[in-house]
């Protein structure tokens, strides 16, 4: 009992001197636990600062940058604190689709155009190939955006009018695919006179008949003493195109033998001069184109009162007349450009020149000119 005592009583003055505290004597004991206070991570120590923040510094974009102004940033911490200067940011791209075949790349913020639109790069194809009877089909498609076109490419056939088949009064050609073979048609007759009476010449306006003081109509034929001119613009005749002359014709009486009996002439010379491409030389009795040597192989056999047909070819990208009597060929001559204004834009057929120049009262029929094609 007494020691339990007197551990209670060592008790109480323990407590007691704890409580009392601040005695002077008392010193505070240093905690040897705790190292040097507060090291922090960052290296970066704000020299005004008492140690307690730390700066973390992060770009900021303190001015957006558009496609034509500048943007800008700044380097600052959470804390409002800014490093450094402002720095400039590079310009935005601009804001707009890539160019296509129809559009241009433009810009939709400023409207610059970009890229100008590239236009279709069309490449063509056959879908079906066209037959002499059947329509083909042709393809002409977009090699960039694919867009395409179709035309239908008729059907026909193919002449090489190069190798005409010239007889009396009449062309053929046969086709180069198929071989049939056509003779050109009376629709592509631009003037037919068969002879029958004056009227005829009235139905064709746009020719200008140049016609001989003495004409007579006789058994569906007509004679003339003179010259008989058909004279016609240009114009009516297409380039590149070909062209049938043909005409029946019968001598009566020859003059001037020694020059040579002017038929037929295919000018151009506006009425001044004329290179007369079939002649007939009474002394030698032959139909020849005009030259000096109109006995060579290019003539044929010809009477007086003996009717003969003379079709002649023009070709108007050659200017060349090819001649024939009745289906034979007397040879080839040039003549001047029909679309030379020099020659007035003019063109003319002339038919049997005046009673001086030897050839009188020849009789004509079945008049045609024909364009083939
Ligand atoms: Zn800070
Ligand atoms: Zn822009
Ligand atoms: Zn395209
Ligand atoms: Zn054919």
């Amino acid at each position: 009992m007494k020691k339990l005592l007197i551990c209670v009583l060592v008790l109480i003055v323990a407590l007691a001197v704890v409580a009392c505290g601040g005695d002077d004597t008392q010193k505070p004991t240093p905690d040897v636990t705790q190292g040097p206070e507060n090291t922090p991570d960052s290296d970066v120590k704000d020299p005004d600062d008492d140690g307690a923040h730390t700066h973390d510094f992060k770009e900021v974009v303190t001015l957006e940058p558009t496609c034509t102004s500048l943007g800008k940033k700044e380097k600052k911490c959470s804390c409002g604190a800014v490093e450094g200067n402002e720095m400039p940011l590079p310009f935005a791209p601009h804001n707009a689709k890539e160019a296509t075949c129809t559009e241009d790349s433009v810009c939709a913020t400023c409207g610059k155009v970009l890229t100008e639109k590239y236009g279709h790069l069309f490449v063509d194809s056959v879908v079906t190939e066209a037959t002499c009877t059947v329509d083909g089909l042709a393809r002409s498609t977009c090699h960039r955006c694919g867009t395409s076109t179709d035309t239908v490419v008729a059907a026909g056939h193919t002449y090489d009018l190069t190798k005409l088949t010239v007889s009396k009064g009449s062309a053929g050609s046969t086709c180069t695919k198929c071989g049939q073979t056509v003779t050109f048609a009376e629709k592509q007759t631009i003037l037919k006179l068969d002879f029958d009476s004056e009227a005829e010449f009235a139905n064709y306006p746009a020719f200008t008949v140049e016609k001989p003081s003495e004409m007579k109509y006789e058994n569906s034929t007509l004679q003339t003493n003179g010259a008989l001119w058909f004279k016609y613009g240009a114009d009516v005749i297409p380039s590149n195109s070909k062209l049938l002359v043909s005409f029946d014709f019968k001598l009566t009486t020859a003059g001037l033998t020694h020059r040579g009996e002017s038929i037929f002439s295919f000018t151009s010379r506006g009425g001044n001069s004329y290179a007369w491409i079939v002649k007939y030389y009474q002394a030698d009795g032959v139909l020849s184109t005009q030259d000096s040597g109109h006995n060579a192989s290019n003539s044929v056999p010809a009477t007086l009162n003996k009717w003969y047909n003379c079709t002649a070819i023009l070709d108007t990208a050659t200017n060349t007349v090819s001649v024939y009597i009745d289906g034979v060929s007397i040879g080839s001559k040039t003549v001047h450009n029909h679309n030379d204004a020099k020659y007035n834009n003019n063109f003319e057929l002339r038919f049997f020149d005046v009673k001086s120049n030897g050839v009188s009262m020849p009789y004509y029929d079945n008049f045609k000119l024909v364009e083939i094609k």
